[in-house]
């Protein structure tokens, strides 16, 4: 008989990793998941830190903090991006890394969950400090990193030129090329096509797909995104190609708005031409503090950073449909709020793992030796988001829970089952 099993109480609604618990905990219940599982879910497999010494462009040396959480390898090889921020701590890694277990395991790609981190600000350092640094961590995690063990891939901070150090230094360690060690590569060295429009393709499928169960019409919904960078503007696009209305977009620099709909292509071209920035964009109304979040829309992108729907706004939320393109941007306390008012909300791990998903495609070119053209990597990846979506639905409908628990539930009943059919010592 299966044990019950208490929410997670959460001290600090901040605390990703007190966030990510409180939801798994819930899953868990419904699921009815063996305390003896339960435990064995939610502790990491495998925590590395190091200090890194690195001598800076003055001669200088200084110690960097590194981490590396493998929190899953039951499905796979692990894989979680490396994140370069001064505000990189181990909790939040750990979070980040059961965060990556879920999400691999929702899409049904064969792999567990990792993330890393180093406490540094890439902002403030030259090009050479950064390789350095890549260089050093990479060199410190020979033993956890191999592309049958643990794959990392970019996130804050890191981008393709730091996978390719990355690649690089690990390749020189084995005497050869191992290009599948490392995703988000640059495209001569292996990256894939459609990998930088990925999650934003994701954000477009998953939210076309809760619409439909709406009954919306896309060329009848009204949308707005917040976050204009890689996953919010290639969502905004791909959406509005679908015909549905854009009325607002936003970035740092504040809110553009248009109820006719913004020309999304032309919002793209002048951010290209801007330095990544939408700050003097004219072809749209400009205001520097409109709140995008309780516009009067239909669905809602957030896609810029966590914990912006809150106990505090929650409640006035006007969109019938929440799609996540950032990770964590709905805070744990909102949740009973958000679905109260009924409100259906696409969760981030199933929203924005459009990237983790070509990520995968990506691997498997490497390891195929083979190129795969940008139309078979959409074709492919639409099919996985689409079922993993239905996936989700149909447990949502036959627990009566929101689609947020469900896909925990997906998710944690995957690497559970498998974790059983394994065994252990
Ligand atoms: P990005 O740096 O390319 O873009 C972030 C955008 O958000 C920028 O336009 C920035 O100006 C804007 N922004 C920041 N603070 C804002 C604020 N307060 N109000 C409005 N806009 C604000 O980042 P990204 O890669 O698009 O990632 C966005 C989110 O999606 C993050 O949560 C990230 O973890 C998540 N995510 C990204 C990927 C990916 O493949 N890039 C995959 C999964 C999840």
């Amino acid at each position: 008989m299966a044990a019950y099993i208490e929410p997670a109480p959460i001290k600090d609604v901040k605390n990703p990793f007190e966030s990510m618990m409180s939801r798994f905990s819930v899953a868990a219940q419904i699921l009815g998941l063996e305390e003896e599982i339960y435990n064995v879910l939610k502790s990491p497999t495998k925590q590395v830190s190091v200090h890194l010494p690195v001598t800076m462009d003055d001669g200088s040396l200084k110690v960097f903090e590194g981490h590396r959480v493998v929190h899953s390898s039951i499905l796979g090889p692990s894989k979680g991006g490396v994140r370069f921020d001064p505000g990189v701590n181990i909790d939040e890694v750990k979070a980040l890394a059961a965060w990556m277990t879920w999400k691999c395991a929702v899409v049904d790609i064969p792999y567990g969950g990792a993330k890393g981190g180093v406490k540094c600000n890439p902002r403030e350092m030259s090009s050479g400090e950064v390789e350095r640094l890549v260089r050093a961590y990479t060199a410190a995690m020979l033993d956890v990193f191999g592309p049958d063990r643990d794959i990392p891939a970019p996130d804050m901070g890191t981008g393709p030129r730091e996978m390719a150090w990355m690649m690089d230094q690990y390749s020189r360690a084995q005497g050869m090329t191992v290009n599948a060690v490392v995703t988000g590569k640059p495209l001569v060295l292996g990256g894939s096509l459609g990998r930088v429009a990925a999650t934003g393709r994701g954000v477009m499928v998953s939210a076309l797909a809760a619409m439909e169960k709406l009954n919306m019409v896309p060329t009848k919904a009204t949308c707005v995104v917040q976050g204009f960078g890689n996953v919010g503007a290639n969502a905004a696009l791909l959406l509005s190609e679908r015909g549905v209305t854009v009325k607002g977009i936003s970035d740092i620099s504040g809110t553009y708005w248009n109820d006719n709909g913004i020309d999304i292509l032309d919002a793209i071209k002048y951010k290209d031409s801007n330095s990544q920035s939408l700050e003097g964009y004219s072809n749209a109304e400009y205001s520097p503090d409109r709140d995008l979040l309780v516009a009067d829309v239909d669905v809602l992108v957030p896609a810029a950073k966590e914990d912006v729907i809150t106990i505090d706004n929650a409640d006035k939320i006007k969109a019938k449909l929440i799609v996540e393109g950032a990770n964590g941007p709905t805070s744990a306390d909102a949740d009973a709020k958000i679905h109260e008012k009924g409100i259906t909300v696409v969760p981030d791990i199933l929203a924005n793992a459009g990237g983790v998903s070509v990520s995968y495609f990506e691997w498997v070119q490497n390891r195929l030796g083979y190129k795969w053209s940008a139309e078979r990597v959409q074709r492919r990846s639409d099919r996985i988001m689409k079922e993993a979506f239905d996936r989700v639905y149909h447990k949502s409908i036959e627990h009566k829970a929101s689609l947020r628990i469900a896909a925990y539930i997906v998710a944690i009943k995957k690497v559970a089952d498998t974790f059983r059919l394994r065994g252990s010592f």
